[in-house]
């Protein structure tokens, strides 16, 4: 019996790997494309570092016109939770992330590399473990949990490093016949790779982000197929990144250990090993200390919350991009009305340690991309969110849509647009005010600032009623009458000429004017007066201006 007729006794079925080296060849593309993809495991909620990592991998391969393509690595099939794999291709969609290769949402496979789910290539790694056993590269073990338990006590005892290798392992030498025996008696047994490998060499690595690395050679017999016939991690990396024809692998860096074993997997495998990109994760920063953004304790780890706070999609990426790459926000700066695609994303300009997540520059970052926007996209893009997390926001922006549609182009489309709005969550609070049936029949806590004498402020606001108020002025007039009425009242005509003469004037225009837009909005921080009053128009300010001396 030779190491062969072992192969075709753990994986008779198995085809020789030929077929599969044919069925999948090599792909023909441009001198320098890149073909890359996301792996994620279906094993919990959309995370945002696998945003950040699809958004990496995508844009490497489009600036490149290569290839990027989703591969679900479903194979610990205990920890999948439900709807997983529909999460991560909708979060991807949304964020304009869509693969050009992948299994989709009803299980069918696009793209002529596939199956792009683990779980439907048992049949390929075996026929790759079966190749390797014929090789006498890998081999059947039949150590127990217990066994292993007590190798590892061994270990720690001797002061060695712990795992099965080299000495240490039972079954890398055990003779053919033996072990074809205990298969044919019944015996449980997994598939190890025999590692050729000798610690006390050292490989160099070069990686696109983190630059040279030397690591020992790796020389653990590592399980390669599982007791229930489904690869490892490592293992299907080697056998799918090879058959899918990947070039640069782009994925987390706390994958960055396990190098020179994936090195010596396609190695022994005699494939061309890929160049690899190792990501480092985005930090948070707690009590002064950093830390990884978590599932369990950060909401904003999670891409699901960004669409329930309403903080579109474009904010998300460019701010993702400004973590990637430093010198993006130079580049938006210089570059305002450039589409993000338009930019040159870096690997080597990659963090070599984590970045900082930071929700204030986020949202800072999304005030611009949302003060970009048209009242119209404005009005879409609220009402679509409203829809879904906001019922009442709904009904009242979409009750007069062309009402709404004013009301959203208030200080926005000229060249100095309103940059106050971070997220959809914080519309209805911005806006409510603006909508009569609200305003009128609610009770209005009215806070006037620096003047706040009952009496002056009806003066102020008959005076401006009876005398100035004229719904038709242009913006000039009307800030003229404004001077005009401070000046009747004793007011600086302007906030200057108060500055420099304060025991002249009672106040100053800004008084004034704070009077009049608290009185027509409850709020003495709005836009635009002059921009709100023409879309409230005359009625609507006639019976606020009622409602505030009543
Ligand atoms: N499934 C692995 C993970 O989720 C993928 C790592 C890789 O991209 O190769 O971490």
């Amino acid at each position: 019996m030779n190491n062969k007729d072992l192969a075709n006794l753990i994986f008779p079925e198995a085809k020789d790997i030929s077929f599969y080296e044919e069925k999948y060849p090599r792909r023909e593309l441009k001198e320098g494309a890149i073909v890359t993809r996301y792996a994620p495991s279906p094993t919990g909620v959309m995370h945002i570092g696998g945003l950040y990592q699809s958004l990496v991998a995508k844009k490497m391969a489009e600036q490149t016109e290569g290839v990027f393509f989703v591969r679900i690595e479903d194979t610990d099939q205990k920890r999948e939770i439900e709807n997983g794999v529909e999460q991560i291709l909708d979060s991807l969609e949304d964020y304009g992330l869509a693969p050009d290769e992948t299994v989709n949402k009803n299980g069918v496979d696009i793209g002529n590399y596939g199956p792009y789910m683990q779980s439907k290539r048992k049949e390929i790694y075996q026929a790759y473990a079966k190749y390797l056993i014929s090789e006498g590269k890998a081999y059947p073990c039949f150590c127990s949990s217990d066994e292993l338990n007590e190798i590892r006590e061994n270990q720690e005892k001797a002061k060695q490093r712990t795992g099965y290798y080299g000495e240490w392992t039972r079954c890398r030498n055990m003779p053919i016949e033996m072990a074809a025996e205990k298969i044919k008696n019944g015996e449980d047994y997994i598939i190890r790779l025999k590692s050729p490998g000798n610690p006390d060499r050292k490989i160099k690595h070069k990686d696109v982000i983190k630059g040279s690395i030397e690591f020992p050679e790796n020389d653990q017999d590592i399980v390669i197929i599982k007791s229930d016939g489904l690869p490892t991690y490592h293992f299907a990396h080697a056998v799918d990144d090879h058959l899918m024809g990947t070039t640069l692998v782009i994925r987390g860096d706390e994958w960055i250990a396990s190098v020179p074993l994936h090195l010596q997997l396609f190695y022994v495998l005699g494939f061309k090993a890929p160049k690899y990109a190792h990501i480092a994760p985005i930090m948070k920063e707690e009590d002064g200390n950093k830390r990884k953004l978590s599932k369990r304790k950060d909401p904003e780890a999670a891409v699901s919350y960004y669409k329930e706070e309403g903080i579109p999609k474009e904010s998300v990426a460019e701010y993702l991009m400004n973590i990637a790459n430093s010198n993006f926000e130079a580049w938006r700066k210089g570059n305002k009305d450039k589409d993000i695609s338009d930019f040159k994303l870096e690997l080597n300009k990659m963090g070599v340690s984590g970045a900082l997540f930071d929700m204030v520059k986020l949202l800072d970052v999304s005030k611009g991309v949302i003060s970009k926007f048209s009242a119209d996209e404005v009005l879409n893009r609220v009402l679509e969110w409203a829809d879904e997390y906001d019922k009442e926001l709904y009904e009242l922006i979409s009750k007069d849509k062309e009402y709404s549609l004013k009301i959203f182009g208030i200080e926005r489309g000229n060249v100095k647009p309103r940059k106050d709005v971070a997220k959809w969550s914080e519309v209805k609070n911005g806006i409510i005010y603006m909508f009569d049936d609200e305003f009128l029949n609610s009770d209005i806590d009215y806070e006037f600032q620096k003047i706040c004498d009952k009496e002056e402020i009806r003066k102020i606001v008959e005076e401006y009623r009876n005398n100035y108020f004229d719904i038709s002025d242009d913006k000039e007039t009307w800030f003229n009458k404004m001077k005009d009425l401070s000046e009747k009242l004793g007011y600086a005509r302007e906030v200057k000429e108060f500055k420099q003469n304060p025991d002249n004037y009672k106040g100053h225009v800004g008084d004034i004017s704070t009077v009049i837009r608290v009185s027509l909005t409850g709020r003495a921080n709005t836009p635009d007066l002059y921009e709100i009053m023409n879309v409230l128009g005359e009625e609507s300010i006639t019976n606020r201006f009622e409602k505030v001396l009543d």
